[in-house]
């Protein structure tokens, strides 16, 4: 049973086994960005992927230290997304959640693939 607020999905014990050996693999650098767990792990990997398409509005044109800009193509603006406290946040939307702050955290780093560390 999952713990209140959350539902469970079922994956094969191979698949479950792949991901426990990268996420064991790669612990300090995804402990670095903040995931904990296996679970925390493939919920952002999701999280990524489902707003990949999304970000195709979005044009990086620079970052600075803790400051991203990029160019909304939907609203014809440079939107800019600040790092503060280890929180991407938009300074358009004023939110940590939004396809802004998603892109802003991919360009960041803060996207980690599953793909074998070299
Ligand atoms: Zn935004």
């Amino acid at each position: 049973m999952p713990k209140k607020g959350y539902k469970s999905l079922s994956v094969k014990d191979d698949f479950y086994t792949l991901l426990e050996r990268v996420y064991t693999e790669r612990l300090e650098l995804l402990q670095r960005h903040g995931i904990r767990s296996v679970s925390a792990w493939v919920n952002q990997m999701v999280d990524a992927f489902l707003t990949e398409g999304e970000t195709h509005r979005v044009e990086h044109i620079k970052s600075i230290e803790k400051v991203v800009k990029m160019r909304d193509k939907e609203l014809n603006k440079v939107v800019t997304v600040k790092l503060v406290k280890g929180v991407m946040v938009c300074w358009e939307c004023g939110s940590s959640r939004c396809i802004h702050s998603d892109y802003a955290r991919q360009i960041h780093g803060h996207y980690v693939s599953l793909q074998p560390s070299k």
